[in-house]
Formats: C-alpha cells, sequence, structure tokens
C-alpha cells in the first residue's frame, strides 16, 4: 500500500514565488490585515480564492454525504465546553515540542530546524545557540462569558472532528442509521503554529473537510484501506494527477498509541513533499475518552448480534486550504505561445478542472460598441449564469481577453461576433466560438446546445 521511501523532488522557490504572486495579483489570496502590516499565519481569499474553496468544498461534500447513504452531516460550534479538550487529551498533549534562539531570540518548532553536519541551527540567524526542547500547546485559549477566571476559559478548536464525536448519540438517533456509518463535518479550525510557512500550507486559521467513519472493531483495518483509496480517487476527480501523490503509512512508533494504522497523503508542492490529509483508524480511542469523562453512554446497540460496544473510528482528515493550494500548484502552467503576428510569448494558464475553476466561462462580444454583439453576450450570460460562474468581458483585444482568463483557469470562452448575428448567412446564426483553454481549440457551437455541452463538464 504505501510507497518505499522516494527521493524529494527538487523543491523549486521560483516556481512558488510566481504562484504566490499570481494569487495576490489576480484575486485568489491575500494577506490578512494587509494594509496594517498583515498577521502571521492569517490568510484572506479574494474574489476567485472563494470560489475554488467553495468548489473544492462542494465537491467534498457531494461526494462524502450527498451521494452516500451511509453519511450524514453536521455543523459544530468552534466554541465548546472545555471539558471536551481535557477529555480529548488536546489540553495536555496537544503539543509541538519549540526551542528558543539564545542568539535573535526567535521561536522554532524543535522537528523542523535545519541541520548542519549534524546539528540543528536557527533558520532566522544560523546560530547553533539553541535552548532544549519544551512542550508549546497550539490551542488559542479563550474565555466565554464576561468574567475571565479559570471558570470561562476554553480554546478556539483545533480540529473538527471532536464536535462529531460527542454528538455521536445524538446523530445517531435522529439519522436512524446503522454502523457502519459517518458523520462528516466542515469548518474552520485554529492553530497556534510556532512557525506558519509556505504560503497558505502552515496557517494558524484554516478549513478541515473531516469525516468520522464508525463501525464495528473487526472492520476498522479493511475501511481504513477502504477510505485511502476513496479519498485517493478524490484528488484525481478534482484534477490532481495521481504521480504527484504520495500515500505515507505512518510505522507503529510513531503513530498515536491508540491508533491502528494510518496513511498521510500527500502531494508534491514546490516546497517539497507535505501531508494533504490523514486518513487514521482511531479505535474507540475518542468515544471512549467522552464516555469517561461526561460519564455519557456513546456506545451502540447492534440489533442483530444483540451486542453492545463502542463503536471504532476511521477519520479521513483533510485541509481545504492545504489542497487549495495543491490545486493551484498542480495546475499552474507557463507555455510558450505564437500570437496572430508571429510574435512569441509566454502563456501563462491554470489547468484547473473545470468542476474546480473559479470561473467556468468566460463570455465576450467581439466588440464592445456593438449594440447587437453585446445585447446576445449579455443573453448568453444570463441563460448560463444559474447553473454556473460566468464571467462577462467586453474590455480590449480578444486574444488578451482570452489570456486573462487563461491566467485564472477559465476552461472556457464563448466569443460573439458577426457570424453570430447572422452576417454570414444562416447556417452559422446564433452560434458562438468556443474555445477550449488547454489547446486552445476553438469550434463553433449553436447557442441552445452551449448549457447541454457545458453542464456536465463543469459539475
Ligand atoms: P502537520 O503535521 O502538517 O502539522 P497534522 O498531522 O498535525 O499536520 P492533522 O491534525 O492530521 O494535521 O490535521 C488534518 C489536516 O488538517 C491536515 O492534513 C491538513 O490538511 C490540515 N491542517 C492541519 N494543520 C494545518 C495548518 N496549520 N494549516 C493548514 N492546514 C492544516
Amino acid at each position: 500500500m504505501s510507497q518505499p521511501p522516494q527521493p524529494q523532488p527538487a523543491t523549486n522557490p521560483a516556481r512558488m514565488e510566481k504562484i504566490v504572486s499570481l494569487c495576490k495579483r489576480r484575486g485568489f489570496i491575500f494577506q490578512s490585515s494587509e494594509i496594517y502590516g498583515g498577521l502571521n499565519g492569517c490568510w484572506d481569499y479574494g474574489p476567485l480564492g472563494v470560489e475554488l474553496k467553495r468548489n473544492l468544498k462542494d465537491y467534498w461534500w457531494r461526494v462524502m454525504v450527498r451521494e452516500r447513504d451511509d453519511i450524514v452531516g453536521m455543523d459544530g460550534s468552534i466554541l465548546m465546553n472545555r471539558a471536551v479538550w481535557k477529555a480529548s487529551g488536546h489540553e495536555e498533549t496537544f503539543t509541538d515540542p519549540m526551542v528558543d534562539c539564545r542568539n535573535c531570540k526567535a521561536r522554532l518548532r524543535a522537528d523542523q530546524l535545519p541541520q548542519k553536519d549534524g546539528v540543528p541551527y536557527c533558520s532566522t540567524c544560523g546560530s547553533r545557540d539553541l535552548t532544549d526542547a519544551r512542550a508549546f500547546n497550539l490551542m488559542f485559549l479563550t474565555y466565554v462569558g464576561a468574567t475571565q477566571d479559570e471558570s470561562s476559559k476554553t480554546y478556539l478548536r483545533p480540529e473538527t472532528a471532536q464536535a462529531i464525536f460527542v454528538q455521536f448519540k445524538n446523530v445517531l438517533e435522529v439519522s436512524r442509521k446503522k454502523l457502519p456509518f459517518g458523520i462528516a463535518q466542515i469548518g474552520k479550525a485554529f492553530r497556534n503554529e510556532i512557525n506558519p510557512r509556505n504560503f497558505t500550507f502552515r496557517s494558524r486559521e484554516f478549513e478541515q473537510m473531516e469525516l468520522e467513519y464508525f463501525c464495528a472493531p473487526a472492520q476498522g483495518r479493511q475501511l481504513l484501506d477502504y477510505w485511502l483509496h476513496e479519498r485517493l480517487r478524490f484528488y484525481q476527480d478534482i484534477g490532481i494527477p495521481r504521480e504527484s501523490l504520495h500515500v505515507h503509512e505512518i510505522p507503529a512508533d510513531e503513530r498515536a498509541f491508540y491508533s491502528q494504522g494510518t496513511y498521510d497523503i500527500e502531494f508534491e508542492f514546490p516546497f517539497g513533499i507535505q501531508e494533504l490529509e490523514g486518513v487514521a483508524y482511531r479505535t474507540d480511542y475518542d468515544l471512549t475518552q467522552h464516555i469517561n469523562a461526561s460519564g455519557k453512554p456513546l456506545d451502540y446497540f447492534d440489533e442483530e448480534t444483540k451486542q453492545r460496544f463502542v463503536p471504532h473510528v476511521v477519520e479521513p482528515s483533510a485541509g481545504v486550504d492545504r489542497t487549495a493550494l495543491a490545486l493551484i500548484c498542480s495546475a499552474y502552467d507557463e507555455e510558450t505561445v505564437t500570437d496572430e503576428k508571429g510574435k512569441s510569448e509566454t502563456r501563462i494558464v491554470l489547468k484547473f478542472h473545470p468542476r474546480i475553476a473559479p470561473i467556468k466561462a468566460g463570455i465576450f462580444p467581439l466588440l464592445k460598441n456593438n449594440g447587437q454583439l453585446v445585447a446576445k453576450a449579455r443573453e448568453i450570460t444570463a441563460l448560463l449564469r444559474p447553473h454556473m460562474m460566468t464571467f462577462y468581458d467586453e474590455g480590449g483585444a480578444i486574444g488578451r481577453r482570452y489570456r486573462r482568463q487563461d491566467e485564472i483557469g477559465t476552461p472556457f470562452g464563448i466569443t460573439v461576433d458577426f457570424e453570430t448575428l447572422g452576417e454570414k448567412g444562416d447556417t452559422l446564426k446564433d452560434t458562438v466560438t468556443l474555445r477550449h483553454r488547454d489547446t486552445m481549440r476553438q469550434e463553433r457551437i449553436p447557442i441552445k446546445d452551449l448549457l447541454a455541452l457545458l453542464l456536465p463538464q463543469v459539475t
């Protein structure tokens, strides 16, 4: 299942820089609070970024919840009773090892320090004068209510999963499911990472897409492998090629003590191979912790075998922001093309899968000062809009308009020209040029066929 250790592909900082700059230039991702100097580890998604993320989350929800009989959704609160975080073990052990640099006072993650001749050094100033590592808890502390004392303390959730575990019984009862069945959730999580880095990859505020899949103990191992394959298929279905994904099976001595198997699904980012998602067989650990701490029964009665037991759980836990970044990195391409005048130029294109692309179709009247062309293009926009995100653009030469859409990954360009108006005879009347982003191929399509042609490709 897991692959033998692979040689790490060379990192490509120049490519990453271009991607970061495109993200800002075209409105995918901005630094949070930018006009005040930013806030480390926090990011804002602009008009295109928010569409990309929404498409990703909607597709995850569609395949994980809506298209299955055995999974239901929920949306838990971000703030929860502190007792949850005591019982889950987060208050005690949700920590990363941290060292201080005595020279420049930087605080660094001890397990991610660069090394020279086997000796770790400070990634900020290069000094080897570092303190011993100590545990730093990643949860953001906050107070609920008007008094700030021990009794009002809680944390911003560092994962969405715990809301699912503590609502297990309620959801089981109302949904009338039998094992195996799952509860899915998408939502924000917060971790006070010691060193946020690699753009959005390691953020302090991010979103997770998590499934807790409950089962009988005997089914756990097999379901772990089932979910690994389902999740690998998901990434391919959103356009991330299998070759750029790696499966890392976590060895027993590196896994959480309660886990009977964990896979990391990793992606070849320009800054190295890094985790996108963890798929973990967590046994009955979480439910048992909450049964013991709350005193409430979170077990399951199997009508057929007449047995009562605490369900085991397999958890595929993915990051929205990391996947969005992987989608952008995977799609980014530069090509040398020759324009109409024979001049060669670089075409930047984001080759997003159409179902993930922020904008599905660019709609262009050939000339902006021709009322009939504009009216037809507006008509097509109105036709497609209820079904997909479109972008109407009448400014500049048509070639430049195509390039602008290539750079943001719009898979289809629709141009309304004089043929559309019937000026070259009846056969071409009410047809448009449909341009395909990756091949730049153009074809003539009747307006009435557009929706039926595009819709299955973009959903
Ligand atoms: P890492 O080892 O990279 O810190 P993790 O193993 O602690 O990640 P999990 O606790 O398994 O991560 O969280 C599940 C998923 O949530 C991760 O695979 C990732 O996609 C996402 N995630 C976790 N931490 C962050 C973060 N700081 N920024 C963005 N996404 C994150």
